[in-house]
């Protein structure tokens, strides 16, 4: 075993829980063992909820402008650890390198924008009669959950961790027991940045944990990030028990290729968007619906999928379970009367025989109603189809249940502002294969892609991280003035 058995990070210190069931932590790069991580108990929870509820006081007290502080000095050590912390992500994962070098970017671009709150958060004020003044302030909420998914071991988790704690919440944070190790140095690197003791536990386990959060009395808010099928599960617990929550889920993204697409510029794109992280993005390309005569563009995606070599620029996906689905849909889709272009089933790494990799896969000739078009993947293949007109594109798109992204591929102007007003997604790109918003614009779908109301990150967060609190304020200047009346 690589690393020391995982434990809870609660009350800035790292230990053991009450229950000995635990699960192995195995990098999908090669099968090798990582470490062990354990099933928290609802006592375990209850202890990290306890920690978080003694440091609110404090830590929702200290002005926003010393908060933040704690992020300055992250940010420096995320920059500082960043190779260190790449390489944990890419282990525990199976990315790329690479591909973790960037996650860890985008973690350090998500603490910038959260140093910036202090600039973004200040209340209003107005004099709404003689000498009466209405304010609004954002109040923290308390102590928070965060649940977060296998495929982004370090992103997700700072989707939510610099926001909500420099917003004055206590957090706790409930990782991907495929993907444990990262929150663990998130820790660390938080307490060296200063953060008190208390204000960010980490508590791992599965769905017994999951369920126990939302039941929790004294956790104010959940946020969630994964499949839609938990996300649904998660969203009505935690409201059922008056939680409130914003609660994130899966994706199937379609790309809209339309005849006067830039051939290389958009292959090189689809290449990219379907097979980035091994094609496990809740914002990865995994349809295509080609508009009219778009064969010389499936011939160079084809050519640029060639160029992605599993064990080289292309990761493992996350375990054996994952590889057997992906291949499943790959032969299912073949039966169904596909025809598999580039096929990425039966990939072998030499020197890495227990990795489980699944080579770039394009699929053209699917239709709308096989698995491979109406199904989330999560994996490196592209499923296209074709229509004659952009309405039947769209008509395409907007069927599925889904609405994180949709992309469109063209030079007409006209065309893809149409495309924009007509997709039912939350992120749309023209000529972008991952139409991620950078910050401070926040992240969000729409429909079976996410449940609650606003975004994640961004500024539309600060709504779901604070509360308003409204005062209004008359000093008896002028004693007789009534301003009801
Ligand atoms: P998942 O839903 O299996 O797991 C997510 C979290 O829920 C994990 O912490 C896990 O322990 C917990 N969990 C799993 N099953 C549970 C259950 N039955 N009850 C309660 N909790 C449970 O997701 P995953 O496989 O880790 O991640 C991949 C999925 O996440 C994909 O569907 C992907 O599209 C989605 N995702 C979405 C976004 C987004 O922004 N919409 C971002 C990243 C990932």
């Amino acid at each position: 075993m690589k690393y020391p058995a995982i434990q809870n990070y609660i009350n800035g210190r790292f230990v053991s829980v009450t229950t000995s069931k635990t699960m192995n932590v195995v990098s999908p790069l090669d099968g090798n063992l990582l470490s062990t991580v354990p099933m928290s108990s609802g006592k375990d929870l209850d202890d990290a909820v306890k920690a978080a509820q003694a440091a609110f006081p404090a830590w929702s007290k200290t002005p926003i402008k010393e908060r933040v502080q704690v992020f300055f000095r992250y940010k420096f050590l995320l920059e500082k650890h960043l190779k260190e912390l790449a390489e944990l992500c890419s282990e525990e994962n199976g990315k790329t390198y690479g591909e973790s070098v960037a996650e860890i970017e985008k973690c350090i671009e998500l603490t910038e924008f959260a140093t910036s709150l202090p600039q973004l958060v200040q209340g209003e004020l107005l004099e709404v009669s003689k000498g009466v003044e209405c304010r609004t302030e954002h109040a923290p909420l308390g102590v928070v959950a965060s649940i977060v998914p296998f495929n982004f071991p370090a992103m997700v988790p700072n989707w939510t961790i610099p926001n909500a704690i420099a917003l004055g919440n206590c957090m706790i944070i409930k990782p991907s027991e495929k993907v444990p190790l990262s929150c663990g140095k998130i820790a660390e690197l938080l307490k060296e940045a200063g953060l008190p003791d208390g204000v960010f536990n980490v508590v791992h386990g599965d769905v017994e944990i999951v369920n126990a959060i939302c039941d929790h009395p004294d956790i104010e808010a959940v946020s969630f990030v994964g499949s839609t099928k938990v996300a649904k599960i998660v969203y009505q617990r935690a409201t059922s028990n008056y939680k409130r929550c914003l609660s994130l889920g899966g994706a199937k993204n379609h790309l809209m290729v339309l005849p006067d697409a830039i051939p290389d510029m958009t292959a090189q794109n689809v290449a990219a968007s379907m097979s980035g992280c091994a094609g496990q993005r809740c914002m990865a390309a995994s349809a295509m619906v080609g508009v009219g005569n778009i064969d010389h563009i499936v011939a160079k995606i084809c050519d640029e999928a060639r160029k992605i070599v599993p064990g080289e620029n292309l990761g493992a996906v996350i375990n054996k379970e994952s590889q057997e689905r992906i291949e499943s849909y790959i032969t299912q889709a073949e039966k169904d009367g596909a025809k598999i272009l580039v096929d990425g089933r039966n990939a072998k790494v030499a020197g890495k025989e227990n990795g489980t990799y699944v080579g770039p896969t394009v699929i053209d000739y699917v239709t709308p109603n096989m698995s491979v078009a109406r199904e989330e993947i999560f994996g490196p293949v592209i499923s296209i189809m074709r229509t004659n007109t952009v309405d039947e594109a769209l008509a395409i798109e907007n069927a599925n249940p889904y609405g994180n992204a949709a992309s469109v591929f063209t030079q007409n102007g006209g065309m893809a502002r149409y495309i924009i007003e007509k997709a039912s997604a939350g992120m749309i790109g023209v000529n972008v294969g991952v139409p991620v918003p950078r910050e401070p614009f926040s992240f969000g779908g729409w429909n079976e892609s996410k449940f609650g109301v606003g975004d994640i990150t961004g500024k539309s967060s600060i709504e779901f991280w604070t509360k308003l609190k409204k005062s209004t304020i008359k000093w008896n200047a002028e004693a007789g003035v009534n301003w009801m009346s």
